[in-house]
């Protein structure tokens, strides 16, 4: 072992330290990576793998970054999914001819804090989950923002879903746990005791300072602690300890939310289109935001629908007034318009990594907040006096603190355009620390000697051209041009020689110089003292910042879903408890934007308790998706708290929206069309409820037409007979016999959508009428999308040839009777589903025998 060096062996014990992550390691004005990591570094990051010799024949790989371009070769390497650990040198001089370094941050997808890594419109969050036996423990985190949350739950498909919700850019698991691989973009694994209860509960209770976590809720639930432990734990090692931005814990529970799978979220397109885009989204209509926080609030929004009533009637009060106050919004939004990301900022303060511009920041986002509240106050008692429901609005306004002492401050301490780092002097305004001053001071003489310097030297040798200047290398120096050098006094030392000029110095120069540059040294170091301090002061005001951030999020998402409302139309619906949903003239808001000649087709819904189950059919191409999509959305936007694209809404809470949309391929996954399809059927079908609603578009058109109209049947009928279920639902679909339920079921009606025809050609209306759909017009659409005349011909011969011989089929509805329909498909049968969930053990025998009466009366009548 004898050949290693030095800094070698200091590089193996850090590494040793770090074995997951790649580790950078200052040498001078570089940071290099060694070994296996080198390779990976060049080959993610596009370096030249070079070697250096280590020891007899031995040679080390070997790439490096320059240090000051670190930022962004860090961000790319963590982009792709890697830990990187920076590795710093913590003094100017070797300590016993070694320069001390160490590990100053760990930078993971879900840690990071640099803007530059960060978008700006959304959260990042850190999650870890821990899964024992049907049990789930889930916690997320974003640092950014000082978010903290905790729940637990059953099942792994609430956890699927959660995880589709958050879309975590780091997911933490137990090293024991391998079948969260899919769910983030990074999974990291951490060893299993860092989720045990013991460990957990100590970080949290260490870090909050605190005896017990009943203040958090979690107190008694062990794998909420658990996972909201390892969270904590990882970023105390990643951040050095230094996580003062994660101020509180929220233990939450999924029940309050609008359940909502990872299938419907990207069907309906709610943050990002199919293609993967913000644009082409619910997000993209609808978000009008101007302050990032505002941006990162309407997307939680989005993605996490409310099921309580009154909350949903405090955004809808908010966004009227706004909608009704048109000027208002406009002088709103234009002072809300870039200001600076408070919330984000408050926590960089937070966490000790703020640098002066993100403090400077700080004070322009307060001085906006005196315009805010008048421009607020002005209209609000307008508003008042038409006795509207603002009292919300009122103390939204009255937590937006302008915190006026934090303002003062920063300003007495920071100048105007602040710098973004420490290497030159100027972070602290002359005036605000009488030690600064003093440094500052006896540094000036030396200066303005050295400011008056050129004239007195050119004075004094008559070299008109000669020029004092400064550089790193040499420090001040007297500059002559060669024509110039004969003139030049005995008292100069020359220094360097150019190619048209000398440099020289005088040790009175020197002497100057040093003074200067010692002093430069100390005001460095006291202002990046002072700085922390300012910082520190700062940072007590925390939480007054964050909830003046908040309350500057929820006016912009306010303003912006007013702004969206007037501009697209939208009008304020109403919510209600009774299961129903009534539309009149609805849209859908992404499709209504992307129309360009033509005009979008409003259309009603009505599902009411005697109508549950509405059957659409209709050619191609004719609006059947987008009818089905608008009228999951509408229900969407407001239970997220925004208007909506109708006439009028009222809409009955919805407890879940399911959809079964298209036949997306995900062959990748190695499973069928049909059998992602029916894995997503019988996921609704398992999970609905009476409150649910669901869109079913074209069921069982993956496999062979009888067994798919078999399944589509079926699938019907268990939606209405089942005791529990009747949801509201749309189901659109090619088989036409589907509309013969409608006489054998009550709660089910058929619509269609309008074709007209004119001689050969077929008009689509996009217009959606009562009664079922006699034809599909497949040839006509063949023929729109331009299969060539021949094979169109042939293709309508065919089919009237087919229409003549029509078979009569086993399935034709109108041949059924009920009682066929329980033979054909008796695993669908409501009764066995009934009795199988019968708990027979803690029932009287009066009620076995009452039960018996009840379903013989349902089943036989009478
Ligand atoms: P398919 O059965 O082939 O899946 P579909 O009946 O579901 O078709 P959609 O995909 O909903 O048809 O609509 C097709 C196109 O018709 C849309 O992309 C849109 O351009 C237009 N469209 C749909 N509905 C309307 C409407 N209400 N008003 C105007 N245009 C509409």
């Amino acid at each position: 072992m004898s050949h290693i060096t030095p800094s070698r062996q200091q590089y193996l014990d850090v590494k040793a330290q770090y074995p997951d992550a790649i580790v950078l390691f200052r040498l001078g004005d570089f940071y290099e990576t060694f070994d296996d990591d080198a390779q990976t570094a060049a080959r993610e990051l596009d370096l030249v793998l070079t070697s250096r010799p280590q020891g007899k024949n031995q040679r080390t790989p070997m790439a490096g970054v320059p240090y000051h371009a670190a930022e962004s070769y860090i961000a790319r390497l963590v982009a792709k999914g890697y830990k990187v650990a920076l590795c710093e040198q913590m003094s100017e001089t070797p300590i016993n001819g070694l320069m001390p370094r160490e590990v100053v941050r760990v930078f993971t997808a879900g840690t990071v804090i640099e803007p530059g890594m960060l978008d700006a419109a959304r959260h990042n969050y850190l999650a870890a989950a821990i899964v024992d036996g049907d049990r789930v423990g889930l916690a997320y985190a974003d640092i950014t923002t000082g978010v903290f949350a905790t729940t637990q739950f059953h099942g792994r498909r609430t956890l699927t879903e959660e995880l589709a919700r958050l879309h975590p850019a780091e997911l933490l698991v137990p090293d024991s746990e391998h079948t969260l691989q899919e769910q983030a973009r990074t999974v990291s694994h951490l060893p299993d005791w860092r989720f045990e209860e013991g460990n957990a509960r100590q970080i949290l209770l260490r870090h909050f300072g605190v005896a017990s976590l009943d203040a958090f809720g979690c107190e008694q639930k062990s794998l909420a602690t658990r996972a909201a432990g390892a969270i904590l734990y990882y970023l105390q090692e990643t951040q050095m300890g230094a996580v003062g931005q994660i101020q509180r814990l929220a233990t939450y529970s999924v029940e309050g939310y609008m359940a909502l799978d990872t299938a419907t979220r990207a069907n309906l397109e709610l943050t990002e289109s199919l293609g993967g885009e913000r644009k082409g989204s619910l997000l993209g209509v609808l978000d009008k935001t101007v302050t990032a926080m505002g941006a990162r609030l309407l997307r939680e929004r989005v993605s996490r629908p409310l099921l309580d009533i009154a909350q949903l009637n405090n955004r809808f009060d908010q966004v009227q007034f706004f909608y009704d106050n048109a000027l208002l919004r406009a002088d709103l939004r234009a002072t809300l318009k870039g200001l600076p990301d408070l919330e984000r900022l408050t926590n960089r303060i937070l966490s000790g990594k703020a640098n002066p511009r993100d403090v400077e920041n700080v004070k322009i986002a307060l001085q906006a907040i005196p315009v805010i509240r008048e421009q607020l106050a002005v209209s609000s008692e307008q508003f008042t006096s038409q006795q509207s429901p603002i009292s919300n609005l009122q103390s939204l306004i009255s937590t937006l603190d302008p915190c006026t002492e934090v303002a003062d401050l920063i300003n007495r301490a920071i100048p105007d355009d602040a710098p973004t780092n420490f290497n030159k002097m100027g972070v602290i305004r002359p005036g605000f620390s009488a030690e600064l001053d003093g440094v500052m001071n006896s540094s000036a003489n030396a200066r303005e000697w050295v400011a008056g310097l050129e004239p007195r030297e050119r004075e004094r040798t008559g070299i008109a051209s000669l020029k004092v200047g400064f550089n790193k290398v040499f420090g001040y120096y007297i500059e002559v041009t060669h024509a110039n050098t004969p003139a030049v006094p005995a008292d100069y030392i020359r220094k360097q020689t150019l190619t048209n000029a000398e440099r020289y110095i005088t040790p009175e120069l020197k002497e100057y110089e040093t003074l200067i540059l010692n002093a430069e040294e100390r005001i460095l170091e006291i202002e990046r003292r002072v700085f922390t301090e300012v910082c520190q002061q700062v940072a007590a005001y925390a939480p007054r910042l964050l909830q003046t951030a908040q309350a500057i999020a929820e006016l912009d998402v306010a303003a912006g879903l007013a702004e969206a409302a007037a501009n697209q139309g939208y009008s304020r619906p109403s919510l209600t408890n009774d299961n129903t949903l009534h539309v009149v003239n609805g849209r859908h808001p992404v499709v209504e934007q992307s129309l360009r000649l033509e005009r979008f087709v409003p259309n009603d819904v009505h599902m009411t308790e005697k109508e549950r189950i509405q059957i659409i059919t209709g050619p191609n191409m004719s609006g059947k998706s987008t009818y089905l999509r608008q009228t999951a959305l509408i229900v969407l936007m407001a239970q997220i708290g925004s208007f909506v694209p109708a006439d009028e809404a009222d809409v009955g809470l919805a407890d879940r929206i399911f959809t079964r949309i298209g036949a997306h391929d995900e062959l990748h996954a190695g499973r069928s069309t049909f059998m992602v399809e029916m894995v997503e059927t019988a996921e609704i079908l398992n999970h609905a409820s009476h409150r649910s609603l669901l869109i079913l578009d074209e069921i069982g058109r993956g496999t062979s037409t009888y067994d798919g109209l078999a399944i589509a049947w079926a699938i019907v009928e268990y939606l209405h007979n089942h005791p529990r279920l009747k949801p509201r639902t749309l189901f659109a679909t090619h088989y036409h016999e589907l509309v013969g339920l409608a006489d054998l079921l009550p709660l089910v009606a058929n619509y269609n959508v309008a074709v007209a025809e004119e001689g050969d050609k077929v008009l689509f209306l996009h217009h959606i009428v009562p009664g079922g759909a006699d034809r599909s017009y497949g040839i006509h659409v063949a023929q729109l999308a331009g299969l060539p005349k021949d094979v169109v011909n042939r293709a309508n011969e065919l089919l009237h040839e087919l229409e003549q011989h029509a078979p009569t089929t086993a399935v034709t509805p109108s041949r059924l009777s009920s009682g066929q329909q329980m033979a054909l498909f008796p695993e669908a049968s409501p009764l066995l589903e009934e009795l199988a969930e019968l708990d027979v053990n803690s029932m009287s025998p009066l009620e076995a025998i009452n039960k018996l009466y009840e379903w013989k009366r349902r089943y036989v009548g009478g």
